[in-house]
């Protein structure tokens, strides 16, 4: 029978400690032979200049078809691929995928990737990134690496030499899921990024009425202008959300109100010479979610 599993359901386990641990090994060995045959794929999630409201730049998300189970969220499987080192090699495919993807993209779109803090501690994470731009002829300013703050906290100063070797190469680096770790205020002075992401949560808190959530919000752009990062608001799922992070300077701006995770396709550049998001709100395609 079908059991929560960090979140997602994971389809044949029982809930005993025993199986537990098969479950997990399971799920290892079901990574394995989904990367050997080519079972995950990529969805792009559109974000927007919050400005123009055009299409800025799109970000992979890693999707799972299991041959048995169907569609694994990422948060079923990604915490045990980070546990077993498979999402480095995982992480590889997502980025050779993704930018050979890009490549095709119009000029202007930024293609961003999210890193996972084993990816980014490998020793030659700098390397393997520098690889792909040269394999795929992805411009490395078209590449924008999502990172969370778990990925600074174990060794900072490894940490800031990998950070400012990416940049070296041309890459923009963003602070993923901000808000929700420690010592946000501290990694934003300390290293070299260009854009931080506002948690969803604090903007899905951003409703009439709540004051507060609209005071954090408010304090997390000023603070990322004040040191000239870009700030994305992620999650926007309702016109009033969209409203308020666009009246309170936010730069970017991403949610299922504006594009679902989807096929990226670029049938037609509009006539306001904005390119539509896939999925958009009128079209919302759940499979790809
Ligand atoms: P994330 O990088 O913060 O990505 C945003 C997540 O929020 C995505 O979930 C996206 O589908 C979802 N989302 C976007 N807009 C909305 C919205 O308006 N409302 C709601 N409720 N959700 C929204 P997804 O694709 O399930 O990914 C979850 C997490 O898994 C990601 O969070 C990221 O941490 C991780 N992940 C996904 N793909 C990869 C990957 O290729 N590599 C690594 N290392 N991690 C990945
Ligand atoms: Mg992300
Ligand atoms: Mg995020
Ligand atoms: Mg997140």
């Amino acid at each position: 029978r079908a059991r929560q599993a960090g979140g997602g359901t994971w389809c044949h386990a029982e809930a005993t400690t025993d199986e537990e641990l098969q479950e997990q090994q399971s799920l290892e060995q079901d990574l394995r032979i989904a990367l050997r045959d080519g079972q995950f794929s990529l969805a792009y999630q559109p974000f927007l200049d919050a400005a123009t409201m055009e299409v800025a730049g799109y970000e992979a998300l890693l999707r799972w078809q299991h041959p048995r189970c169907g569609a694994i969220p990422p948060s079923a499987f990604i915490p045990v691929a980070e546990a077993s080192g498979l999402i480095v090699p995982i992480g590889q495919w997502v980025l050779a995928t993704a930018c050979a993807e890009a490549v095709a993209w119009p000029q202007p779109l930024t293609l961003a990737v999210n890193l996972s803090p084993a990816q980014f501690i490998q020793p030659g994470i700098v390397g393997t990134v520098a690889d792909v731009l040269r394999q795929t002829g992805l411009p490395a300013h078209r590449l924008e690496l999502e990172i969370t703050e778990t990925t600074l906290m174990d060794d900072t100063q490894n940490a800031l030499r990998v950070l400012q070797a990416l940049k070296a190469l041309g890459v923009s680096i963003a602070m993923d899921d901000f808000g929700t770790g420690y010592s946000s205020l501290g990694y934003l002075r300390k290293f070299p990024f260009d854009k931080i992401k506002i948690d969803r949560s604090f903007i899905s808190d951003v409703e009439e009425g709540d004051a507060e959530a609209e005071t954090i919000v408010q304090a997390i752009i000023a603070m990322g202008r004040s040191l000239r990062l870009d700030v994305t608001a992620e999650g926007v799922e309702t016109a009033q959300q969209l409203a308020m992070v666009k009246a309170l300077g936010c730069t970017f701006v991403q949610g299922y109100l504006l594009g679902r995770p989807g096929p990226v396709g670029f049938p037609d550049k509009v006539a306001d010479g904005t390119y539509p998001p896939p999925n958009s709100p009128a079209h919302p395609q759940s499979a790809w979610e």
